[in-house]
């Protein structure tokens, strides 16, 4: 019935913390703007139903993210449609069983997906259940800029890209205009609704009242120069002549459990706070006034709207390159990968270029998008209204389950 209340499924994988976090935005401006009329389930189904390679997602892109070549091979050797398309229709052929199991224990009306490799295998299996007509596929794109192809599937409903770049590139890649949508990145609305001011937060993080903050992080598995970029700043904040600290350091190290002990074990002259996973990141952000962070575009996207200038010190070949020119030539911040240039740039930020400073934080907040996620919780697309009565014309381009029928 019309009345029934809705189900969304949401394909996520925690490979880094950006596909959650993105996950968890649209969730929650579900239940802000619908209330009780969907249900929403987070889950990375491949995980919870199926077998290696699928299931292990998590370590494979720890392991090659950590070892960066390759990452990189694998990154770009997947690029032509006919490799990956292979690829995934064998997995999906292999576990097309448990993947069904996993998908229609949610019933989904709308599944979304807010991962790279979460586009071909669903849509797979609803086309081998007859389902494609009646669920709607909507792919949520949280990469800002170089993002991979397998990301464009022409077999959605929906594909909301976080910017124009990354929508010209679904366009080249054969998706439709009436497919593709353009708004921000899915941000966590406790980021756009964050009303604490900065005094309360230092308060309630027990952080120094008065001397300026960094904070420091690397993404959800604490990647990135971190601890040579904290000892550095312990020295650059430390004001030799007068004997005091010219600022204090947060330092974010997410899953990174080796991290936080290294760091904590450390002895420092300046006022430094070190955690692991932290749910609450809108409020250590409100708190500071910069952030050092590889070129994750969850964390960027974050940080601009909280209004912190940003160091970039790392990224990710491939997905997270080119986010750097977008924070670089918008004047929201700087590249390096230096720790000790880092550090030196913190001290003047600090002490003698607040200037600067300042106008990089107005920057940021030109470039924020903090209701981006009220966008892509389709709001104004009808795509939610669209369920059950296909209000939109269903287009499955999907020629059969063969893997070769998909390629161009
Ligand atoms: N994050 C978090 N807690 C932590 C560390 C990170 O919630 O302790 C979140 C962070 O706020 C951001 C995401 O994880 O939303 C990281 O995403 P990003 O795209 O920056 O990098 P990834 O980890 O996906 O490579």
């Amino acid at each position: 019935g019309a009345n029934r209340t809705k189900n969304v499924l949401i394909l996520m994988s925690d490979t880094g913390g950006g596909h959650r976090a993105s996950a968890e935005a649209i969730r929650d401006a579900f239940k802000i703007e619908f209330g009780d009329e969907y249900q929403i389930f987070v889950k990375d189904v491949w995980k919870e139903y199926t077998g290696w390679p699928l299931n292990d997602m998590e370590n494979q892109y720890k392991f090659m993210v950590k070892h960066v070549q390759l990452w990189k091979v694998a990154f770009h050797s997947t690029y032509p449609r006919w490799v990956h398309s292979c690829y995934l229709a064998a997995i999906a052929a292999y576990y097309a069983k448990e993947v069904e199991a996993g998908l229609m224990e949610y019933k989904p009306d709308i599944i979304i997906s807010v991962h790279p490799l979460m586009q071909h295998i669903p849509l797979w299996v609803l086309k081998w259940q007859g389902l494609h007509k009646k669920v709607i596929f909507a792919t949520v794109i949280t990469d800002l800029n170089s993002c991979h192809p397998t990301w464009f599937h022409p077999g959605v409903n929906r594909c909301y890209c976080p910017s124009s770049e990354v929508a010209k590139r679904a366009l080249l890649d054969g998706l439709e205009e009436s497919q593709v949508r353009v708004f921000g990145l899915p941000i966590r609305p406790s980021f756009a609704r964050a009303v604490l001011s900065k005094d309360d937060l230092r308060k309630e993080l027990e952080m120094d009242p008065d001397l300026p903050a960094v904070l420091l992080m690397g993404g959800g598995e604490g990647m990135g120069p971190v601890k040579k970029t904290a000892i550095a700043l312990g020295e650059s904040l430390f004001d030799k002549e007068n004997e005091k600290p010219i600022g204090q350091l947060i330092v974010i190290c997410g899953r990174n459990k080796a991290l936080v002990s290294t760091l904590e074990s450390l002895e420092w002259k300046i006022p430094v706070k070190v955690r692991g996973f932290q749910t609450q990141m809108e409020k250590w952000m409100g708190s500071c006034d910069c952030i050092i962070t590889k070129a994750g575009p969850g964390t960027i996207a974050e940080a601009l709207i909280r209004g912190l200038p940003i160091i970039l010190n790392d990224y990710i070949p491939g997905q997270e390159k080119g986010n750097v020119p977008y924070v670089v030539e918008n004047g929201a911040g700087v590249f390096t990968r230096s720790p000790k240039e880092t550090a030196r740039l913190v001290a003047e930020w600090f002490s003698t270029k607040t200037d600067e400073l300042n106008s990089m934080s107005e920057n940021a907040l030109k470039l924020a998008q903090p209701e981006a996620v009220y966008h892509s919780s389709f709001v104004d697309e009808g795509v939610t209204k669209a369920c059950g009565c296909p209000l939109l014309p269903l287009k499955s381009h999907i020629k059969g389950p063969a893997p070769a029928s998909d390629q161009d």
